[in-house]
């Protein structure tokens, strides 16, 4: 998912929101909503579809506020519905607060039955409202926005980045591990009379959109209050470690968004090149799968001497395939979205660069397609380890039996998807390449091992 937070009251907030909405697209293609606080009074907006299907110039104008909350989602717990969507908008004693949860729960079950004995009416499905009712139960009881936030996240397990617009601010939230991103920005102040404000945004990205400039992450364990006196923070976790998710470098937030200090763009072009130097083969073009694949297959085709091409044109107007909920849908999805060029693959031996094989699906298809239009030999080379298991922590990379790696050898991958050679990235230089410290991420899907614990019964749930 895509959070979002502003806090401008000189601003039209809802349409700042609206663009670092559009920015975080690629987060989730579900549903999108904007709450705005005007005073004690929310507006609130949401709907199932990409932001601009669920917004637009008129209704953005019917709601007026000093701050304002986003999100865009895509779902792993709590069905594809509109009363999963996000803002979760719940009264407390100190007015409304509006929730908006990127990352996934892990003690869900456990929350849920403490907030049940405690009467509340729990309408919706999602660990996202369950905080926010966790939250708003702290409220109640007599604690103030901060302490009763701090108290509640000692409630929650798992990974969570959390926006969260109150009347009189906003908090940001990361988890002690930080498993999922969410950065600090700063929109310069126009005059002399108006103060710097203070943007959240799951990634750089959704700052650049609006003119803000990147200050730094929200640290792990770390909660930050924007309000009209500005920006504090507070660290709420006894013992934070960074152990940020891999696959957000690889793969899902977007190439120009900055992570670990650098663009992503910068990161994936740099595994390409590892990729290179671990399975060099010999070749006439190396192609990417677009988008995801293109940092790498420029890095490979820089490593290797051997030309880049685009071989594979892509209609960028369909989403990413594998947010859509079933694997009907995510078939459709993939004949839709690319096409080969016959002028640059016929007679062609073709090295093929993808970020990730997860099911398989993608990579079979694609791989036929590339025969299909001429290509003479088909190599493929994946700038990740293969995903052995399944995410809790709110990347959808389904259950262990869906993931084609959990099962069979790279051998047996490649005669499955029907390449000539078949090579994936090591995971040592993996997270070499990110230049940070291999222990300050989470690389479960290619391990199994798991930085937060996970209760038996909801591991059983997606271990084969
Ligand atoms: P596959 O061959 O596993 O069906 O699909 C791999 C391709 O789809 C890659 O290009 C990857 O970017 C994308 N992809 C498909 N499903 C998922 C998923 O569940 N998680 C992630 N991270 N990427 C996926
Ligand atoms: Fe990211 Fe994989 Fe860890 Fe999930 S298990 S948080 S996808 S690295
Ligand atoms: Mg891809």
């Amino acid at each position: 998912c895509g959070v979002f937070g502003v806090y401008a009251p000189e601003q039209a907030v809802a349409k700042l929101t609206y663009f670092g909405l559009y920015a975080l697209q690629h987060r989730g293609q579900e549903s999108a909503g904007i709450a705005t606080f005007e005073g004690d009074k929310v507006h609130l907006h949401k709907d199932m579809g990409l932001v601009s299907q669920v917004f637009n110039e008129s209704m953005l104008s019917t709601m007026p506020g000093h701050l304002a909350v986003g999100h865009t989602r895509y779902s792993t717990t709590g069905s594809s519905r509109v009363v999963n969507a996000q803002p979760a908008v719940v009264e407390t004693r100190l007015g409304s607060l509006a929730l908006t949860h990127n990352g996934n729960l892990v003690n869900t079950e456990t929350l849920r039955q403490e907030l049940l004995q405690n009467n509340f009416n729990l309408v919706t499905t999602t660990d996202s409202e369950l905080a926010a009712f966790a939250i708003a139960e702290a409220i109640n009881s007599g604690k103030d926005w901060l302490e009763g936030t701090i108290s509640a996240l000692h409630r929650c397990q798992g990974a969570f980045s959390f926006v969260i617009g109150t009347p009189s601010g906003i908090i940001g939230v990361r988890d002690p591990n930080g498993i999922r991103p969410l950065v600090i920005g700063v929109i310069p102040s126009p005059d002399e009379t108006t103060p710097e404000r203070y943007v959240l945004s799951s990634e750089t990205c959704g700052l650049d959109i609006i003119g803000a400039e990147f200050l730094r992450d929200v640290e792990p364990g770390e909660l930050v209050w924007i309000s009209e006196a500005g920006l504090a923070s507070f660290p709420w976790a006894p013992q934070p470690q960074r152990k940020l998710c891999i696959f957000e470098m690889i793969y899902f937030a977007r190439p120009d968004s900055v992570m670990s200090k650098e663009s992503l763009y910068s990161y994936r072009m740099r595994i390409g090149r590892q990729l290179a130097q671990e399975s060099p083969i010999d070749a006439d073009i190396v192609i990417a799968v677009p988008d995801s694949g293109i940092p790498a297959a420029i890095g490979f085709s820089q490593a290797s001497g051997i030309p880049y091409a685009e071989g594979l044109i892509k209609n960028r107007y369909v989403g990413r395939t594998f947010i859509q909920p079933t694997q009907s849908m995510r078939e459709a999805g993939i004949r839709m979205k690319l096409n080969p060029l016959r002028d640059v693959l016929e007679g062609k031996r073709v090295i093929i660069v993808d970020d990730s094989i997860v099911r398989g699906t993608t990579s079979r298809k694609i791989v036929k397609a590339l025969r299909d239009a001429g290509a003479t030999e088909v190599h493929m080379r994946i700038s990740s380890p293969p995903v052995t298991h399944p995410c809790f922590y709110g990347i959808d990379t389904d259950n262990q039996d869906q993931l084609i790696a959990a099962t069979k050898s790279v051998a047996e991958i490649a005669e499955q998807i029907e390449v000539d050679s078949l090579a994936y990235l090591s995971w040592e230089g993996m997270l070499i390449a990110t230049r940070e410290d291999p222990n300050s991420f989470c690389s479960a899907c290619f391990t199994g091992d798991y930085p937060i614990a996970i209760p038996e019964p909801v591991k059983r749930s997606k271990l084969r």
